[in-house]
């Protein structure tokens, strides 16, 4: 059964009927309906796995936030909204739309510290290196810095605040009146039993079609024959809702892309490895990019080599820095990682030619020496150069979630093609239009949960607002 549909009849009956529907229980949806319900609605999460995770839980957990309290115990004093803002517009290039990258900075830090404050979300900061793009060290995590613990801690505080989440439930289709205004959703169970369920106001956040095949193939067909490491429910219902209303979507071949997948074993492992000093080779043992100008690019990077692999070349310095990650401590428990103790048995462990590799060696100690120029135009010089024993990962490009969708203004309103807004209609995190642009290479690193938990946060408080004023069903 797919969703998508819109029917623009009244439903024939109504099984229950709740103040704010929000649909899919990911970070955006759960932090939408503590949103809703702190501004006095009753609220109801929808979703339609048996139990939530979304790619929340898959991701890294890291969000970033200017100005919060939390970076300033650490002594970054000097971030703001401003900056962030400044910081996500250089990565696309200005080709992300401004009022949402402005809309995201604002919203972002006040967020987390709400979390904090309401619901005792704990937040530390990740200061022990920067991510590409981003001039001050604001990447904010749970302490577990996972995506799994995020969404736990977001289950709980769900559950503190007595909002139901209801599992098995897979939205399949939204009713609308002559006026676009959602009256009701229609819920359709595993064994394929429907409910219909009334409500004032509807909240979008079932992220982005990346679980869509067709969809992908459609809008960003560069990355159609890479793998899809996402959350396989997201397949792009709020996009097919969206178009079927009318409403002004932007950005579809807009995505976050990843170059450093381990291959086959489809772990994460950290682009921290590269900012650090690391390389990435091909399997002819050579170079082929700029490594330090996002994870993200490098995914098409990656496939455009031969097999669609590369290597993480590294060595044990960074071997060390890189198991405060718990993925690189999984990928080293299933084998994933390579160790040599000189150049030659690196090739051997590799499969990879000794000579050329060697030379790429060297070349990057040059480069890092100050003694020749990157032609790729990365600078080495700010890191110590690579010595054995080295390590390696073999990893391949994948698709993490598509970034395009429906336009929101500052209220997360969903927009009309003509720019009004819908009446009760929110959308957050992947279903809306993200702050990436049109390209891969303007995902700037957290963009994702950025936009999940902070125009999340907006979509409930004004769906919240929106529902205790609206009229009696
Ligand atoms: C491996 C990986 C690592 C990442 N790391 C980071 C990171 O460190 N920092 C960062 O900012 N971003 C990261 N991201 C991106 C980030 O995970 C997403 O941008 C973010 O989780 C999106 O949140 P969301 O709530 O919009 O969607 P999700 O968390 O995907 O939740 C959407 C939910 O909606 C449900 N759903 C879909 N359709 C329906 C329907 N019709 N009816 C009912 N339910 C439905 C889905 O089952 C799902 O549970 C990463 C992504 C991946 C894949």
């Amino acid at each position: 059964m797919n969703g998508g549909r819109i029917s623009r009849e009244i439903p024939e009956s109504i099984d229950a009927a709740i103040d704010v529907v929000v649909i899919g229980a990911g970070a955006c949806g759960l932090v939408a309906a503590l949103r809703a319900r702190a501004a006095g609605s009753e609220v109801i999460v929808l979703e339609r796995d048996a139990s939530p995770s979304g790619s929340t839980s898959m991701s890294s957990g890291f969000v970033p936030a200017p100005g919060t309290r939390f970076q300033k115990e650490i002594g970054v004093t000097d971030d703001t909204p401003e900056r962030f803002a400044a910081d996500i517009l250089a990565k696309s290039k200005g080709k992300s739309d401004a009022a949402l990258a402005r809309l995201a900075s604002v919203s972002i830090g006040p967020a987390l510290e709400w979390l904090a404050d309401a619901h005792g979300l704990e937040w530390i900061v990740l200061d022990d290196f920067l991510y590409p793009g981003h001039s001050r060290h604001r990447m904010h995590a749970v302490p577990e810095k996972t995506g799994v613990a995020l969404e736990a801690r977001l289950l709980s505080a769900v559950e503190a605040a007595e909002i139901p989440v209801v599992t098995e439930a897979h939205v399949t289709r939204l009713y609308a009146d002559g006026h676009d205004r959602i009256s009701a959703v229609e819920i359709t169970r595993p064994d394929g039993a429907t409910e219909v369920l009334g409500c004032k106001v509807l909240v979008l956040a079932c992220n982005g079609f990346g679980g869509n095949r067709a969809l992908v193939r459609q809008h960003i067909p560069e990355i159609a024959d890479g793998l899809y490491y996402g959350h396989e429910g997201n397949t792009g219902d709020a996009l097919t809702w969206g178009e079927a209303l009318g409403a002004r979507i932007r950005h579809l071949s807009g995505y976050q892309g990843h170059g450093s997948l381990a291959h086959p074993h489809g772990i994460l492992i950290s682009w921290a490895l590269m900012m650090e000093g690391g390389i990435q080779v091909n399997s002819e043992g050579l170079r082929f990019s700029n490594e330090h100008g996002g994870y993200s690019e490098q995914a098409v990077n990656v496939l455009a080599q031969p097999g669609g692999i590369a290597w993480n070349i590294y060595d044990a310095r960074l071997h060390d820095f890189a198991q405060n990650f718990p993925d690189y401590r999984e990928a080293m428990t299933v084998g994933a990682i390579r160790e040599a103790a000189d150049v030659s048995a690196l090739a051997r462990v590799t499969g990879l030619p000794g000579a050329a590799l060697a030379r790429t060696l060297s070349e990057a100690a040059l480069y890092q020496s100050g003694q020749a120029t990157d032609p790729f135009g990365r600078d080495f010089t700010g890191k110590p150069a690579l010595a054995a024993p080295y390590y390696a990962v073999k990893v391949t490009g994948a698709l993490f979630h598509t970034q395009g969708g429906l336009m929101i203004d500052d209220q997360a309103r969903v927009l009309r093609e003509n720019g009004s807004p819908f009446a009760n209609l929110f959308a957050g995190g992947g279903a809306a239009c993200g702050v990436s642009g049109p390209d891969v290479s303007g995902y700037l690193s957290g963009n994702g949960l950025l936009t999940a938990i902070g125009f999340g946060s907006v979509a409930g408080a004004s769906a919240g607002s929106l529902a205790r004023l609206a009229p009696p069903r």
